[in-house]
Parts: structure tokens; C-alpha cells; sequence
């Protein structure tokens, strides 16, 4: 487990950071609460182990800032307090803390606490993956992937780079189950995410959207790379017929893209823009990418200049 140490006090930074690393766990010791929230906000622990007493930032202080950061993974608290200390348990509880260790330490009690720890972070984990993450392929969610969609939108005006969307729905998918059963359909589903998935790059992100639609988000992705994108997904999914209890299924997807430059773009109305040229995408024939009819004339425009 990766563990942050926040301890102004040498020796017991040291004492607790050599033994945490005996038993396993990978340590980052810090000598000040401010240095250790920057640590946490630069990298994920799911551990922090804090002690109550240091100069500046004090531990139910730290624990009260990264309480307010709604981050995706949890971080589990444990404070630190001197024996016979004045540090009330319950003012450490409401600033965030999820348990204590009395100082000196005991190792065993160290390492009870540690597997309530690891035992409390594993359910959580198993919460956030039902929370955020589509049953059936295992990518995200729809309320995961418009969350991390209009994130990437504000990020991207902050910076002044494209956020492009894509619309993924497989064509005449009724059809598959129709004549080769709902099973079939699901294995399918499986395979459209997983090929799907296989050819996005690092920032990308994919989501079920519904039924057998799919979103597609691509950070810093102007509508030229997001064509060439949208044609690597179709490509994907038409190069090679899906191996299905069934047999051979040929299989193909329409996109649809939208792309968004500006302040203000609002998730909402790029998926609109992006539905709209899916449309065009499945009336002109199906297996083949479109761009929203917004961007086309806003290229247009850029070329007539
Ligand atoms: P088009 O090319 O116009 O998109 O035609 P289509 O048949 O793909 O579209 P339509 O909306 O008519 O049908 C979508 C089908 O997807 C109907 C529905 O039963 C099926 N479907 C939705 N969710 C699932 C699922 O989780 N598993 C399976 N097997 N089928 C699903
Ligand atoms: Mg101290
Ligand atoms: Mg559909
Ligand atoms: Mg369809």
C-alpha cells in the first residue's frame, strides 16, 4: 500500500516510515502537514497517517482539506496523539480522521490498524467500480463519463485546448439479437468496448452511454485528429468479424464527433451536436464517422479566411 507520513517529530517519522516499509508498504515520510498536502494532492495515497501536533498545518487541519476534495480514490486517516495528550478523539473524527495511534507505537497495534485500513479501502474500492463502471463491458459509466466529460471541457478552455466527443452506436445491433439471441448480444457489447478501448489514447476516455451506444471523450483533440480518431473506432470494430459463441458476427458502428474549443461549452449540447451527426452518419449508409454540421462550418470558415 502507498503510505504518506506526515510527522514533524525526526525519530518517530523515521521509526514509523522504517517499519511501515518492513512490512511492505511503500512510504513517503514528510516533516510538515503543508509539505504533505502538497505530496497528496500530487499523488494518490490511500493511506495517510498524520500526526495530530505540528507547526502550521496540524493533522485534523490536513484532514479537514482533503475531506473537501471530493477525489475519486478515498484516503484513510489515521492520527497521531502523544499518550496522555489533551487532542480530543472526537474533534479528530469530525475533522476526518478514520482512526488513532497512541505514540510511542506498538507495532502489533500498528499493524491491527493497518488491516482495518486495507479492509475499509478494499470495500471502498469495490463501491467506487460499481459506482462509476458499466456492469456488462467494464467501462465507464454514463454518469461517470459526462462528469469527466464536462471536466475535460472546463480544463480545456482553462488551457485553451479542444475537447472533442464522439458518439459510438453499432449498427443494426437489434438485429444481432434478434437473430442470434441476447447472450450473443451481450459478448458483442463486450468486444465493441474492449476494441474500442484498445485503440484510444492515454487521455481518452470511453463510456456505455446506453444500450449499445458509447461515448468517446478525447482531450486536447482538434475535429481533424477526432476524424482520424473516429476512423480508427470504426475501423476497430469492422477489420475483424467477433468470435462469438455463436459463430463469426461481422459487426460495424456509425460516429458521430463534436468538437469543442471554446468557454462555456457545455457537455450537454457537444453530445447533442455529436448525436446529430450520427444521425447523418447512419442515414448516409452506417460504418462510417460524420462531424457535427457545427463544426463543419466553423472549418469552413477557418479555410475560407
Ligand atoms: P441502428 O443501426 O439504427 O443503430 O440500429 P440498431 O438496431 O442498432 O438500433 P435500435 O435502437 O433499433 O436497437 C438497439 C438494440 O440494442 C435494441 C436493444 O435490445 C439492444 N440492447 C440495448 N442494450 C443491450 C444490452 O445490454 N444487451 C443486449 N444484448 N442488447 C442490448
Ligand atoms: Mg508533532
Ligand atoms: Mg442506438
Ligand atoms: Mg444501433
Amino acid at each position: 500500500m502507498k503510505v504518506l507520513i506526515a510527522e514533524d517529530d525526526t525519530t518517530s517519522r523515521l521509526l514509523f516510515a522504517a517499519t511501515l516499509r518492513k512490512l511492505g508498504h511503500t512510504v513517503t515520510a514528510i516533516e510538515d502537514g503543508r509539505k504533505a498536502w502538497e505530496a497528496w494532492q500530487k499523488d494518490e495515497y490511500p493511506l495517510l497517517i498524520s500526526d495530530w501536533m505540528m507547526p502550521d498545518i496540524d493533522g485534523p487541519q490536513l484532514c479537514r482539506m482533503i475531506r473537501s476534495e471530493a477525489g475519486l480514490q478515498y484516503t484513510y486517516i489515521i492520527l497521531l496523539t502523544a499518550l496522555g495528550s489533551k487532542g480530543s478523539y472526537l474533534e479528530g473524527m469530525d475533522a476526518g480522521a478514520d482512526d488513532f495511534i497512541t505514540k510511542p507505537f506498538d507495532e502489533e497495534q500498528l499493524v491491527a490498524r493497518l488491516r482495518v485500513a486495507e479492509r475499509i479501502l478494499g470495500l471502498h474500492q469495490k463501491l467506487h467500480i460499481q459506482a462509476t463502471r458499466d456492469y456488462l463491458t467494464g467501462v465507464w459509466n454514463r454518469a461517470s463519463i459526462m462528469d469527466y466529460l464536462q471536466k475535460e471541457l472546463e480544463r480545456g478552455a482553462r488551457q485553451g485546448i479542444c475537447t472533442s466527443v464522439m458518439v459510438a452506436d453499432l449498427d443494426h445491433f437489434k438485429r444481432i439479437n434478434d437473430t442470434y439471441g441476447h447472450p450473443t448480444g451481450d459478448e458483442i457489447l463486450q468486444e465493441a468496448a474492449r476494441r474500442m478501448s484498445g485503440v484510444l489514447r492515454g487521455y481518452d476516455r470511453i463510456g456505455r452511454y446506453g444500450g449499445e451506444e458509447f461515448l468517446i471523450t478525447a482531450s486536447g483533440c482538434d475535429w481533424s485528429q477526432a476524424m482520424a480518431l473516429g476512423e480508427r473506432i470504426c475501423s476497430s470494430i469492422s477489420g475483424e468479424p467477433v468470435n462469438s459463441r455463436t459463430g463469426q458476427i461481422v459487426m460495424t458502428v456509425s460516429v458521430g464527433i463534436a468538437t469543442g474549443c471554446g468557454q462555456g461549452e457545455d457537455a450537454g449540447a457537444l453530445i447533442s451536436a455529436a448525436d446529430e451527426a450520427l444521425y447523418r452518419a447512419k442515414e448516409a449508409g452506417r460504418n462510417r464517422v460524420e462531424m457535427s454540421s457545427r463544426m463543419a462550418e466553423s472549418r469552413l470558415k477557418y479555410v475560407d479566411e
